[in-house]
């Protein structure tokens, strides 16, 4: 594919594209239920394509209903025969063996993560995949010493979780879920998002090398309606939802008076502050991280930008600057800093977004870069002096679109950070330690970072405020969602 570096030529690199000749696609993709792989009972697959170029990649199938409670049926009888007898060290070991297999197959795991969601592969490589091992790596050490993560309590698993992620994360977000639950002593039915269920499948494979008790984890496949299928299903425990707050709304109104426990990681719009004491240049590097990389497919995406007045003009030279320098293209190039939009459907929404914004008159600066004549492709995009009550200000956009705000004193950017229905995740960029802690005591999000920005570790705990959702996925925290505590 051709590449479509910036036009600085300053900038421009040789191609270095990721060899993919080693990596396994099968045509078609069938449900993984009870161990092993089964064609759908409808009989109905649904293609996966390449963002970055529209080819069709596989067929995967559709769950229905029946499916769904096949997988359910699978976990529930894996869960009382299996899973639940044997010991909690033995299940570590489990852990352990699927974590040594993602990082024996993380190559391959980052391409087919790179291809089928259209994220640049420096970050499939060096982020999604290595971090979805360590989330094994971190539960299977939980898994035989739970009563010391729940001290003098008695601690039981759930029993059958439905566990449902969405397509910016794919196989992290399915670490995140698997991890926790089989370490607490849970089975599991996931089903990845449609767009992005290839590196889940490829999963599930590496589930049967690893010998993992048939139906201990099931992977069902396809849309909105196979997700409701496992939300509503009676004999489903716990559902864990990563995704849009919409949807989020609606499964939380359908487990109402239900037993199932669950929790939810939703949308967010994240405040990233920088004081006038701030190291510029470090900072300038953490925006672009917090909302470029990854084509701002980041629930806790860096959207919205605040700069203390005095240094506005300087972090908006320096800013564009480094954007200039973004190189957007083949995700599978080891240059790239920004591959694919994930969707036809997702570029159409980030792109009525720059429309309203353009409408309501907002001033927008866009890196001037060639794109691919074929896929789903957005440049860098920024819109200075934004007021609270734009748009783009207050609705997750889900891409590379950043909100930029000035404020004069810490009062006030508080106020205009906190002043979002979101809460997930925030940043603040500043010299002084002290003024670290007054922001991240004051902003209401689950995570704040300091001085950096996405910097994520299975220990520690990571979820929202509001409409964030509830609940918390990583460290102890993260455990919590998958046991049952008497004292
Ligand atoms: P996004 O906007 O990030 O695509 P969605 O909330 O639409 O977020 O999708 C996240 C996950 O939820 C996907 O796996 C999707 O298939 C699933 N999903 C969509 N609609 C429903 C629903 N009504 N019930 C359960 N799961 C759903």
């Amino acid at each position: 594919m051709a590449k479509a570096n910036t036009n600085n030529k300053e900038w421009n690199l040789a191609p270095a594209p990721e060899s993919a000749d080693h990596v396994q696609v099968k045509e078609k993709y069938d449900l993984f239920i009870g161990g092993k792989f089964r064609a759908p009972s409808g009989k109905k697959y649904f293609p996966t394509i390449n963002p970055a170029n529209e080819e069709v990649i596989a067929h995967i199938a559709e769950a229905n209903e029946r499916d769904v409670d096949m997988a359910v049926k699978a976990a529930r009888k894996a869960y009382r025969e299996v899973w639940s007898k044997i010991s909690a060290a033995e299940r570590g070991k489990y852990l352990f063996r699927i974590a040594r297999l993602i990082q024996e197959r993380a190559r391959e795991f980052a391409i087919i993560e790179s291809m089928d969601g259209g994220k640049a592969i420096r970050e499939s490589r060096d982020v999604d995949i290595p971090l979805a091992a360590a989330h094994f790596f971190y539960h299977a050490g939980w898994t035989d010493k739970l009563q010391y993560a729940f001290p003098h309590q008695k601690v039981e698993p759930l029993g059958v979780a439905g566990q449902i992620i969405p397509w910016n994360f794919p196989l992290l977000m399915a670490a995140w879920k698997i991890a926790p639950a089989l370490a607490a002593g849970n089975t599991v039915v996931l089903k990845p998002a449609e767009t992005t269920s290839l590196t889940a499948l490829k999963l599930a494979e590496l589930i049967q090398d690893a010998g993992l008790p048939n139906g201990v984890v099931n992977i069902v496949t396809g849309a909105g309606p196979t997700g409701r299928a496992l939300v509503e299903h009676p004999d489903v425990d716990k559902i864990a939802f990563t995704g849009s707050t919409d949807v989020g709304k609606m499964i939380q109104r359908s487990l109402a008076g239900t037993r199932k426990k669950l929790t939810l990681e939703l949308g967010g719009k994240a405040a990233n502050i920088i004081l006038e004491d701030a190291t510029i240049d470090q900072a300038v590097e953490g925006i672009i991280n917090g909302i470029f990389f990854n084509q701002g497919h980041v629930c806790c995406a860096g959207s919205r930008l605040f700069v203390q007045e005095s240094i506005a003009s300087e972090v908006d030279r320096r800013l564009k600057h480094r954007m200039n320098s973004l190189i957007l293209g083949d995700p599978l190039d080891k240059n790239t800093d920004i591959g694919a939009i994930n969707s036809k459907g997702q570029l159409a929404t980030i792109e009525s977004y720059i429309a309203k914004a353009k409408k309501e008159g907002l001033e927008m600066f866009q890196v001037d870069c060639a794109v691919p004549r074929k896929g789903f492709w957005c440049r860098p995009t920024l819109f200075s002096d934004v007021a609270q009550s734009s748009v783009i200000a207050r609705e997750e956009i889900f891409g590379p679109v950043l909100a930029i705000q000035t404020f004069r004193t810490i009062d006030e950017v508080i106020d205009k950070a906190n002043n979002t229905p979101y809460g997930l995740s925030a940043g603040v960029w500043t010299d002084k330690g002290s003024r670290i802690f007054n922001l991240t005591s004051r902003l209401r999000a689950g995570v704040v970072w300091a001085n950096t920005y996405n910097k994520f570790d299975p220990t520690s705990p990571f979820g929202g405020y509001k409409e964030s959702g509830f609940g918390r996925e990583g460290g102890v925290h993260g455990l919590r969602a998958y046991v049952k505590l008497d004292a």
